[in-house]
């Protein structure tokens, strides 16, 4: 059987489902689905509906019967969030992957596409990472339950696909940031958190910031609205079994990162490294030569997202979540 199934690209009226509207990448989504024309979008919030729950799925799925589905809702969280959050990180995402992809599949869903992490590739794995490595070596033990629920929910979308031919493809991004981010200062990635602990010492003259880890560990980081272009491009061009990562191609230490961010938010005090907080994986770098070779590349590099970001965050200061 190939692995490649007919492109159905959507129209402007097509019916279009984004899980997690609300969130960081759904939201994303949502702007540049907009941005192209496309009108007729549902987008429950999750007190609308929750998806761990599968007669609430299913239920929504016969009565809104979408065209397309953007699989964007997830339970997510830095470095600490995932290792203490471990049963809630995979029951509430294996539960979301499984019951839309299995809905979608049973009302006929034209298109589903599945948001995966770069966090799916072996801790030790070589890099840049290739989708090819996947399932060659031992997880990240601090985000193994988020993991194991994001590869579950790939190899539903591959084996709908093997079985019955359903055009379900997924999508690995790398770190994402932007607008809508959470900037919780203990459970937040390291992007927002760091920002938001600038910004906050900046504001009462604190003497020093604190940054986890040793500052070494490298990391890839994709402004949302990039990522959202991605999407929406794999949706309309995209249809192979195969999963794709989705990045930059480029790598920072978290030092380097969190001077960056220092820069743009204008804070003048010292950083301190508290090496009790964990590292988490060394090196985290996509080999993005998949997408590449599919016709797409990053436009805003690191800087630029960082001062968008840090615009929107000064323009939300009431309503950001944390
Ligand atoms: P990861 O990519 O899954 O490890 O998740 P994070 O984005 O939470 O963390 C990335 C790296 O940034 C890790 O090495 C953290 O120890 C480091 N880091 C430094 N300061 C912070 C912080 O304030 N919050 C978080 N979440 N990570 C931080």
């Amino acid at each position: 059987m190939s692995s490649s199934l007919a492109p159905t690209p959507m129209d402007a009226s097509s019916k279009i489902y984004v899980a997690g509207a609300r969130g960081l990448v759904g939201s994303a989504v949502v702007r540049a689905l907009q941005a192209q024309g496309h009108h007729n979008l549902v987008l429950p919030t999750s007190q609308d509906l929750d998806l761990r729950s599968q007669a609430a799925v299913e239920t929504f799925f016969a009565q809104e019967q979408p065209e397309y589905v953007f699989l964007a809702a997830a339970r997510v969280g830095g470095i600490q969030a995932n290792n203490i959050y471990r049963a809630e990180f995979l029951y509430d995402n294996l539960m979301m992957a499984a019951n839309v992809i299995h809905s979608a599949h049973r009302h006929g869903v034209k298109k589903l596409l599945f948001l995966g992490s770069s966090c799916i590739y072996p801790k030790l794995c070589p890099q840049p990472m290739k989708e090819d490595y996947l399932l060659t070596g031992f997880l990240e033990p601090t985000n193994e339950p988020y993991a194991i629920a994001k590869i579950a929910g790939l190899k539903l979308c591959e084996n709908y696909r093997r079985q019955y031919g359903a055009n379900f493809i997924s999508a690995m991004p790398t770190n994402l940031y932007g607008p809508n981010d959470n900037f919780h200062l203990e459970n937040a990635h390291v992007l927002p958190a760091l920002m938001r602990k600038f910004h906050e010492a900046k504001l009462q003259n604190q003497p020093t910031v604190t940054v986890w880890g040793t500052g070494t560990p490298l990391r890839e980081f994709l402004y949302v609205d990039d990522l959202a272009n991605a999407l929406v491009f794999l949706m309309n061009t995209y249809n192979d079994m195969e999963f794709i990562n989705v990045g930059t191609g480029q790598e920072v230490s978290i030092q380097e990162l969190a001077k960056t961010i220092q820069a743009v938010v204008g804070y003048e005090g010292e950083l301190v490294f508290d090496t009790t907080k964990p590292d988490g994986t060394p090196r985290k770098l996509l080999d993005v030569s998949r997408l590449g070779a599919a016709g797409w590349q990053a436009q805003i590099d690191l800087k630029t997202g960082i001062e968008k970001t840090y615009a929107w965050f000064l323009n939300h200061a009431d309503s950001f979540r944390r």
